[in-house]
């Protein structure tokens, strides 16, 4: 679903990623972890093509993120084919971004309508059956600062899915929330998990990374250090770079 072939972007001078090689199959679920600075969120952003690359290959789903490919080149798309590949990727920030002056329904309403010309009878009842599957069938009237932050990032969640994403991604989805929220948005995940979704977690939350993971990658300095699943990665950590890092966050 995702493959990142010799991935790499600069800032100026400085190498953010550095010839990133990963792939991530279809209905899998991969977290990253890494220390801050590593480039997890610029990868996350180079996936859904809010940064470019400079170097190497990003396919999701077998196509070319933001670019098409024609006698053996690759051209740049247009902001409006861009924008339509990109309907196919969710992404839930850390912060939630909620339309503040509408309600969860109309949070979760907005872009089906908009974007994709669904009828509003069509996206009503999919943002109801959504908002249900986040546990927020009673809060579907309220407004984003009648919620606690825990039921904001669940109707972000929702919002996303409302476009019906084939790749969802998360980045630190629970680290702005009170400890005793985050557990109601892992079990959203978790089930969005368990449905099949293919999902990239970026994630201080090792305790998902363990149980819900197919495979963990370790970022640093703009590389991936090592990749392997979870009871590998936390278990028997290869590089000592991981080992330092685990032993900070374990
Ligand atoms: P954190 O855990 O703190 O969120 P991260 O792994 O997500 O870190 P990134 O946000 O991807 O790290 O940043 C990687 C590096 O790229 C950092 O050194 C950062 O300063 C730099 N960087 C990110 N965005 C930009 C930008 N728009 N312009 C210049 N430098 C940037
Ligand atoms: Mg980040």
């Amino acid at each position: 679903m995702v493959q990142a072939i010799g991935v790499s972007k600069r800032f100026g001078h400085i190498e953010v990623l550095k010839a990133i090689d990963l792939t991530i199959p279809r209905g899998e679920v991969a977290c990253l972890l890494g220390p801050s600075g590593a480039g997890k969120s610029t990868f996350l952003r180079c996936i859904n093509h809010l940064e470019k690359i400079n170097e190497g290959e990003l396919l999701v789903d077998g196509e070319f993120v933001g670019y098409r490919e024609h006698g053996g080149k690759l051209y740049e798309l247009h902001e409006r084919h861009i924008a339509r590949k990109r309907r196919e990727i969710g992404m839930v920030f850390q912060h939630f971004n909620l339309f503040p002056h509408m309600t969860a329904l109309q949070n979760t309403i907005e872009a089906p309508i908009r974007v994709n010309g669904e009828t509003k009878a069509e996206a009503k009842k999919r943002a109801l059956e959504l908002l249900h599957r986040v546990g927020l069938s009673d809060k579907v009237d309220s407004y984003p600062a009648e919620l606690s932050g825990g039921q904001q990032q669940r109707v972000a969640i929702a919002r996303a899915l409302a476009m019906q994403p084939k790749l969802m991604l998360f980045d630190e989805p629970t680290s702005a929330l009170d400890p005793e929220l985050v557990g109601e948005v892992l079990d959203v995940m978790r089930g969005l998990a368990k449905s099949g979704m293919t999902m990239i977690v970026v994630t201080h939350e090792m305790g998902f990374a363990r149980e819900v993971a197919d495979s963990v990658v370790f970022m640093a300095d703009g590389m991936v250090v090592e990749t392997g699943s979870p009871s590998a990665l936390f278990d028997n950590p290869q590089h000592e770079r991981t080992r330092s890092f685990l032993s900070k966050v374990l």
